[in-house]
């Protein structure tokens, strides 16, 4: 694994090429969650712009998810690709100081800002947090995923269990009777 902390100093002018690997430990996801299946590579240019320190790059590998039909785990390619900015929050008191800014100023592209802490710039943040945002809200092992029976709890993709086939129909197919009806109510 490779320190996800650089030094300012270390930033040539023509920017700085991160390439390595990223590990569950350098980003201390809570409770583990997403997985990450052995590493993720990644790979990030950092360079000087009017004082601020831009962060570009893509963090690519696998991530292990739950599925929420089936409550199996399933592994998943992650291709993460993220920008932020760095900002030494001295240098910008000293310019809010000459040009006397209004509160809040707010950046117009709405990219994610971070602070340079002791002439540093740790990706560590950004980069747990860009993993978090690219798990889906439903994470499904398949789109054919056939979950657990209802009584039993079997995963019905191993097998079919011996209960009874108590099925509720989709929720699709009860929006559709809706619309029949509403539209015959129409006609
Ligand atoms: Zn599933
Ligand atoms: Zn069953």
């Amino acid at each position: 694994m490779g320190c996800l902390s650089f030094s300012l100093q270390d930033v040539p002018p023509d920017g700085l090429h991160v390439a390595r690997e990223v590990g569950k430990e350098d980003l201390q996801l809570e409770e583990d969650y997403p997985g990450i299946r052995d590493v993720l590579s990644l790979t990030a240019t950092i360079r000087l712009e009017d004082s601020e320190f831009w962060v570009e790059g893509e963090l690519k590998g696998f991530l292990v998810h739950e599925c929420v039909r089936c409550l199996g785990e399933f592994t998943a390619p992650a291709n993460i690709s993220f920008q932020a900015r760095y900002r030494d929050p001295h240098h910008r008191r000293a310019r809010r100081k000459g040009t006397d800014k209004s509160e809040g100023d707010q950046d117009p592209d709405e990219v994610e800002s971070y602070p340079v802490v002791k002439q540093r710039i740790a990706l560590h943040d950004l980069l747990r947090e860009h993993v978090i945002l690219s798990v889906p809200m439903q994470p499904l092992c398949s789109d054919g995923c056939r979950g657990l029976c209802q009584t039993c709890g079997h995963s019905l993709n191993v097998s079919t269990c011996g209960c009874e086939e108590t099925r509720t129909e989709s929720p699709f197919a009860v929006l559709r009777a809706v619309r029949k009806s509403s539209s015959n109510r129409l006609a």
